[in-house]
């Protein structure tokens, strides 16, 4: 066993868990209570009157073969916003155990500790240039169960140091899950994480089909760890969390063919990425642009909301970070088509 599996929840490694009508395609299904017959016009592959599969085995085999890891460590759901509440849900007692959060950040990790009564310890990423701290990390780290880290992050768009991540699964080792989300990944030069799983037996990755494979409707995301921690987590997902329909769907727009696809439109997202930089550093509403390796633009603007009002007259909503700390003055701001681009350029321009 994972040594790892310590530090999850005991009456969670104790318990039962649910069990679900058998899956045995080779049999007919007589043991589900399901209807015989399916609702008029479901054309569906699998029939919608039948339960989908647990862990769906083709859905997994293919997210592995994606994220160049074993189908055991695998764990799909409905986004990675589920994995990040499963985490939390196994590892942290309410009231006692804790979670480390490095912001400005994604929202989403905070949300799901405060949801099970988990303790968020702060270790805020650097003022100027959103790095890690690595010795406040590592410090919050041992007091907490999992630390939460994005890369690149959301909002403020960069990568963090790889060297720096993996010290902190070292030095972190006996304590707590790395937990790194790599949502944006594909939008940045560097590969995943994920080639370090064998090495890291702390080292979980998040990854998801929501940003760069234009499936956010689907909900389909994945969580890649040691097989251990990959069963723990089956053990507490919703038994049928991923729907038939989903299932069709990912098979389908993930085939090879997507593929090429999604590289060339990853390639002009960061073209047009640059090109917004440059365009948004030369106006004189802005104060700085921040670099990303991701497909947004954290923008510090002299008048926030002046930015918000110009680009709305011009029909693009964008996100007003202005009154979250650390991040005064600040608009995210999504790369688009090149038209919208140029509408929004355009509209900046002017304030
Ligand atoms: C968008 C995003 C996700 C994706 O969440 P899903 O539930 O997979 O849609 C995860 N993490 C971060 C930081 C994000 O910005």
């Amino acid at each position: 066993m994972n040594p790892i599996l310590a530090l999850a929840r005991p009456d969670i490694l104790e318990m039962e868990p649910y069990q679900h009508a058998r899956w045995d395609p080779s049999l007919e299904r007589l043991h589900a209570n399901e209807m015989p017959w399916r609702a008029p016009g479901d054309n569906t592959l699998a029939g919608l009157n039948r339960y989908p599969e647990p862990q769906p085995q083709a859905l997994i085999a293919r997210l592995a073969e994606l994220y160049e890891v074993a189908p055991e460590n695998v764990l799909a759901g409905r986004g990675s916003d589920e994995a990040i509440d499963l985490l939390v849900r196994a590892f942290c007692r309410a009231g006692q155990d804790g979670v480390v959060v490095c912001p400005p950040t994604f929202g989403m990790y905070r949300v799901a500790a405060r949801i099970q009564g988990a303790r968020v310890i702060e270790a805020p990423l650097t003022a100027d240039e959103f790095a890690l701290d690595l010795p406040a990390v590592i410090s919050a780290g041992q007091q907490a169960r999992l630390v939460f880290l994005c890369s690149p992050n959301n909002p403020t768009g960069r990568l963090l140091d790889e060297e720096m991540v993996l010290e902190a699964c070292r030095q972190l080792a006996a304590n707590a899950l790395v937990v790194v989300d790599e949502a944006y990944v594909e939008f940045a030069t560097r590969t995943s994480l994920s080639r370090h799983l064998s090495e890291h037996p702390n080292l979980v990755v998040l990854r998801t089909l929501s940003k760069a494979w234009a499936l956010a409707g689907a909900r389909c995301g994945s969580l890649l760890a040691g097989a251990d921690i990959v069963d723990l987590l089956r053990r507490i997902i919703p038994p049928y969390a991923i729907t038939a329909a989903t299932v069709d769907e990912v098979l389908e727009l993930t085939e090879l063919r997507q593929r090429a696809v999604v590289e060339s439109r990853t390639g002009i997202i960061r073209r047009e990425r640059e090109r917004v930089r440059t365009g948004l550093t030369a106006s004189p509403g802005v104060v700085r642009v921040h670099e990303s390796d991701a497909n947004f633009l954290l923008v510090r603007c002299r008048d926030p909301q002046q930015v918000m009002r110009a680009a709305a007259e011009t029909g693009l909503l964008l996100r007003n970070f202005s009154r979250a700390p650390g991040l005064e003055g600040c608009v995210r701001i999504t790369i688009g088509t090149p038209e919208q681009n140029d509408r929004l350029l355009a509209a900046v321009e002017q304030t």
